[in-house]
């Protein structure tokens, strides 16, 4: 059980009993330090958060790019990936020129360690599975795609400065 956009990449160190899948990102190359693309708003030092895009969408995305052969991943979308984002429709979808590439003004070189927890099974086939939002349809197996909660931490390699809580979303 892997989200499936982060199959290749997440290395797994724990799922727990409650949910929640926590790892570090791994490029198919093997390189581990990442450059980071994002959209969402910023609270200093070194926070994002989604951004309103209207009265009740949000936005929040989060890229990592391989140091080493430049391959681009995606890791978190709130349109994509967020329970309320994808399931409420309150998501919004960001073009790609709109990312951000330096993290507190640090551009390259980060570790990077996500944690994501799943809607409890039970609770996810009772409440999305049998009883669906109008013009959508979901099997059991959409839930690993499907978060209530992720934490990104970034770890500059460089000079070992930690920026926990990088994201932190609540997403149901
Ligand atoms: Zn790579």
């Amino acid at each position: 059980m892997k989200p499936k956009h982060l199959e290749k990449i997440l290395r797994v160190t724990e799922f727990d009993d409650r949910g929640t899948m926590s790892g570090i990102i791994v490029c198919e190359c093997g390189c581990e330090k990442f450059g980071i693309k994002y959209f969402g708003d910023i609270y200093p030092p070194h926070i994002i958060g989604t951004r309103a895009m209207d009265e009740n969408r949000y936005a929040c995305v989060v890229k990592a790019v391989c140091c080493d052969c430049g391959k681009e991943w995606e890791l978190f979308d709130y349109s994509k990936h967020g329970y309320d984002g994808f399931i409420c429709k309150d998501g919004v979808s960001v073009p790609e020129e709109k990312l951000v590439t330096a993290v507190a003004g640090e551009e390259h070189d980060f570790e990077v360690e996500i944690s994501i927890e799943f809607d409890d099974e039970e609770q996810f086939i009772e409440e999305v599975v049998d009883d669906p939002p109008e013009g959508m349809n979901f099997t059991p197996d959409d839930r690993v795609n499907i978060w209530s909660w992720v934490v990104i931490n970034l770890k500059c390699a460089k000079s070992g400065k930690v920026l926990k809580d990088f994201v932190n979303i609540e997403l149901a």
